[in-house]
């Protein structure tokens, strides 16, 4: 689950990093009255799930209330890589305006299965721009859960990025800030593009990101107060509801898999008979009537696909029983779009003659599922 800028920063400040004063505002009025209760000097940004807003004509610098008005008037309602902006953070300028720009982020470093800091002197800019044409500006250190960010790491960040020595001990703290608020809310990302050096000299936050890993909102509840269902693709949202696991990909071929390794191993079988699938879909455990019915009117509400492959595992579920529920789901979604079904586990035998009876395609091995998934799409052209 992906913060707004102005949660994140909230989120950063809470654990010590120092941001710039603001507030949101959803209309031009709203804007006015923040940026004159801020003394005028403001910065209005537009509060997207995106990055680039700056390029984008979503980030404006006003100095008095009445440009923050006007900043607020351009930018809301703008659409930056198909958001929707429905609201503005308004900040005070940085103080004495800004001297340079750093990169810092927290983030897991899967291969070695450790948080790691990222940062970087050529700050504010595209960071994967940067890691591609001059990785050695980029600095890594690992951290160790154990033991958190220790002062020797965040000097020798400070010391590659040519950090001036009086802002060292500063830094440290915000480091192991960052650190200790992607660890207090079990954080995929937290990163700060630009960090600052304010004209009078001081380090400051004043653009933020952070993603939560979502197996960890159920302990999280402030955390999901903070969803913005605004933002997210209407089937996303659908499936969160119904407690299945849903990826819209570009394919033509829909998948419903029960268990997310098997959605995966469907998934790339598919592709290698020559298919695309056209979403991840991973219906849980249980798969009954009610739930088949929602996973199938998920995939079908995507207009790209052609044929949907049916790979269920009975364990605890029987096949008989996941058959019935296919077919009463069927009853459910009336449409033209050509099924294959597998099924395996107990009582797969009994499942899939229920099945041929219904004069269902059906396949015993997932090879030929998805062999005769990707024949259906072709018919289907
Ligand atoms: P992004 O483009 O979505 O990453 O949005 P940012 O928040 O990083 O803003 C883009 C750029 O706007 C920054 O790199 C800064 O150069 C500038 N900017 C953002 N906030 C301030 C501010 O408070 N004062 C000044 N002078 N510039 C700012
Ligand atoms: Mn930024």
């Amino acid at each position: 689950m992906n913060l707004h800028e102005y949660q994140a920063k909230r989120l950063f400040a809470e654990h010590g990093v120092p941001i710039p004063n603001g507030e949101v505002a959803r209309s031009e009025e709203e804007a006015r009255q923040i940026a004159a209760d801020l003394g005028g000097h403001v910065v209005v940004k537009a509060q997207v799930h995106t990055g680039g807003r700056g390029k984008a004509g979503g980030v404006k610098l006003a100095h008095s209330p009445e440009e923050a008005a006007a900043a607020a008037h351009q930018i809301l309602g703008m659409d930056i890589k198909g958001l929707t902006v429905h609201q503005v953070l308004v900040d005070e300028l940085a103080p004495g305006g800004i001297d340079q720009e750093i990169y810092l982020a927290v983030l897991i470093d899967r291969a070695k299965r450790r948080p790691m800091i990222m940062a970087s002197a050529a700050g504010g800019m595209d960071i994967e721009q940067v890691a591609e044409e001059t990785p050695e500006k980029i600095i890594k250190v690992h951290v160790d859960p154990f033991l958190g960010v220790k002062g020797y790491q965040s000097n020798y960040i400070a010391g590659k990025m040519g950090l001036p020595r009086e802002l060292w001990r500063d830094f440290h703290k915000i480091t192991s800030s960052l650190y200790s608020c992607f660890k207090a809310n079990d954080a995929s990302l937290t990163e700060i593009n630009p960090l600052v050096i304010t004209g009078e000299g001081k380090l400051m936050a004043v653009d933020g990101k952070m993603s939560i890993d979502d197996n960890s909102l159920f302990r999280l509840p402030a955390i999901v107060e903070m969803r913005d269902t605004s933002e997210e693709p209407e089937a996303e949202q659908k499936a969160r509801e119904a407690g299945i696991n849903f990826i819209k990909l570009d394919g033509n071929i829909g998948c419903m898999v029960n268990g997310a390794g098997l959605a995966m191993t469907t998934m790339d079988v598919t592709k290698l008979f020559g298919g695309a699938p056209a979403n991840f879909l991973d219906i849980g455990g249980g798969a009954k009537a009610e739930q088949v019915a929602t996973a199938l009117r998920l995939i079908l509400s995507d207009e790209n696909v052609e044929a949907v492959l049916i790979n269920i595992f009975g364990g605890i579920t029987r096949g008989d029983e996941v058959a019935k529920g296919i077919i009463a789901a069927l009853e459910q979604v009336k449409t033209d779009i050509p099924f294959v079904v597998r099924l395996a586990g107990t009582n797969a035998a009994e499942g899939m003659a229920i099945l041929a009876d219904a004069e269902m395609e059906t396949a015993v091995t997932l090879s030929d599922a998805a062999q005769k998934a990707v024949a259906l799409t072709k018919e289907a052209k």
